[in-house]
Parts: structure tokens; sequence; C-alpha cells
């Protein structure tokens, strides 16, 4: 088959690739339905990430199982189904504890950017669909193995609440993901900090009741007024740069929650600030796979619509073209389609 392969920084390629097999008993191979480019892996396409050797790309899939090793219980061949971007046993204490993405058997998904993927530890990381989806769903479905996830468990670690005022620091698909989450949680009132105006639009959109363009000193000045000098109770940094740390960390209010799920480059907090800010941090890589049932049944319902965040779909061979419009800020987000 082919596949897409980072071979250098801005050097994306679609080329032969070995087709995959069960090299485990606990394995699956899926037949990719859609795929899709992460901003995180624009982080390896910018040259942020180290590329000792060319690497096979892409994390966030749906599929049909194609085959399934002799240890797989639960995943049946045929089924449509929904993978976390990271593989994980379910089983060990971590992942009972809610944290499969910190399990300690995890393993990456080896290249979802491709018609066929190999999934490790099949039964603890696929989750079926109830049925077939119509075409119209996969998009959304799609966005449940990493960026829809992420920005749920942005709004649930920094403990949105009915009534309450959120506070969105970035608008990648991730941020206008947790837009989604925060009005489904109930917060009476979402504030997005954003300066670009199709992003806006879909903030406003996914529920977002306010969007603030200023940045950095000026930006959490807008946010203390807006919420009588004090802060709001839910701050969710989706970017995962030192600058929007330190912006979310700032709007929010003594005793609130902050949440961060930006992979973090260059990032380094101040011990000082953190004491006397006093407030609960939670973040980390999304434990996706715990809220797949949820959304994936939200998705189904047709209550949320994350996939609006693909702004762009391309047949996958045109790969390249999906990482460059994203690195360029002219799509929000690429859909890939294997079959087109
Ligand atoms: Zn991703
Ligand atoms: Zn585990």
């Amino acid at each position: 088959m082919k596949g897409t392969v980072i071979h250098a920084p801005w050097d994306v390629r679609y080329e032969d690739r070995e087709d995959p097999r069960i090299e485990e008993p606990t394995d699956a191979i899926i037949r990719t339905v859609a795929t899709c480019v992460c901003g995180s892996d624009l982080w390896t396409y910018r040259g942020l990430n180290p590329i000792e050797k060319p690497i096979p790309m892409g994390h966030e899939y749906v599929g049909i199982v194609e085959e399934v090793g002799p240890d797989v219980r639960h995943v049946k061949p045929g089924q449509f189904v929904i993978g976390a971007f990271f593989a994980t046993d379910g089983t060990c204490p971590i992942c009972q504890a809610g944290y499969p993405s910190s399990c300690v058997n995890r393993r990456s998904i080896p290249g979802a950017q491709a018609p066929y993927v190999r999934i490790p530890w099949a039964d603890g990381t696929l989750v079926p669909t109830p049925g077939m989806p119509d075409r119209a769903l996969i998009p959304s479905l799609l966005t449940l193995s990493d960026v829809m996830g992420t920005g749920w468990f942005a709004a649930d670690a920094a403990e949105v609440r009915p009534g309450k005022t959120a506070v969105i620091v970035g608008d990648g698909a991730v941020g206008l993901c947790a837009v989604i989450a925060a009005k489904q949680m109930g917060a009476s009132r979402i504030i997005v900090m954003s300066r670009h105006e199709k992003r806006q639009a879909l903030a406003k959109e996914f529920g977002a009741t306010d969007i603030v363009e200023e940045r950095g000193e000026e930006g959490v000045k807008r946010i203390l007024d807006m919420t009588d000098g004090l802060g709001a109770e839910s701050v969710l940094e989706c970017v995962g740069t030192n600058e929007s740390m330190m912006q979310a960390i700032q709007c929010t209010r003594p005793g609130g929650h902050m949440s961060f799920v930006g992979v973090p480059h260059g990032v380094s907090l101040d011990g000082r600030l953190l004491f006397y800010k006093q407030i609960h941090l939670h973040g980390g890589p999304a434990p996706v796979r715990r809220y797949l049932p949820d959304l994936i049944q939200l998705v189904w319902e047709g209550k949320i619509q994350p996939g609006k965040v693909f702004d762009l779909e391309l047949p996958l061979e045109q790969v390249a073209e999906g990482y460059r419009a994203m690195h360029e800020r002219r799509a929000i987000k690429a859909l890939l389609w294997p079959d087109a």
C-alpha cells in the first residue's frame, strides 16, 4: 500500500509502505475510512520535533475492522470503529482509573494517514459505533479520535459547570471542540480568545458567547474586566506555548480550575506565580478513550457536530497539501479520504 511518511521538515510524501499485518495477538488491522492531519503533526512538519529516520504519520482515524489477532475478544471484523490516538490495554490500574492516555502499556498508532493501519491493543483502544454510519456523520466521528475528545477533556479537567464562565485559550480544532464541550456542560458564558475571523464564526456557532481578540497582558485585562476583576472559574488552555499558558494562568481566579491540553513547547512556569495564583491545574494527553462511548452517542444522535472543524477535504494521496494548508493557517483542519 501507499502511506504518509515524513522524511524531513516540510517533506511529507505519500509513498510505498509495507502492508500492515497482525504482529501481536492483541492487534487489529483497520481499513481506514477517513483520517486527518493533527495540529501536533505540524510540530514535526515545522522541524520542532526531531526526525531521525522517515516517520509514518497519522494517529486520528475511523475505519472498518479488516482482521483481528487471536487474543482480540470484543472487536470483530466488519465493525466500524473509532480509536484513540494512543493504543492502550484498557486493563492496567491507570486505564482502570480513567487515564488510558498514560497506560503503562501505551503504544503509538503506527501511521494512520494510510489506507490500512495496525492498531495495537485492539480491545482496549477501539470502540465500535452502533451501526454503519452515514457518510455525513464520518467527519464528526473522526474528531472523536483526538480533537473532540481532547476538547472534552479540557472542559472536564477545568471543571466547567452550569452557570459558570469558561475561557478558552486557542482557536484551533481542539479549542473549537472545547467550546462544544463547555456548551454541553452548561457554562453560561463561554469566552474564546481568537483573532481569526473564520474561527470566531465557528466558535460562535458552537456556543461561544464572547470573543476576545487581545492577547498577553491585554487579553488578561479584558478577561478580568469581564469577570469582576476576579478571573474565570474555568480556563482551558488549548495551544501549548509559554504565552498561552501564562495567559491561561492569569485568567483563572483563585480557587478556579485551569486545564492544559496543548502539547507544551518551550513552556516553563514560575513556582511563585503558581503558588500565589492558588489554582487547580490539570492537563496532559487527553484520555479520549474514556470519553468515546458517550461522545459517539452524542454524535450519533446529532447533538454535537464537531466535524465542522474540517474546512478542507482532500484525497489521501494529496496529504502534503493538507499539511501545507494547516501550516499556513488556510485550513483549520484537513480531512483525508483514502477512497476519494
Ligand atoms: Zn491528534
Ligand atoms: Zn492501561
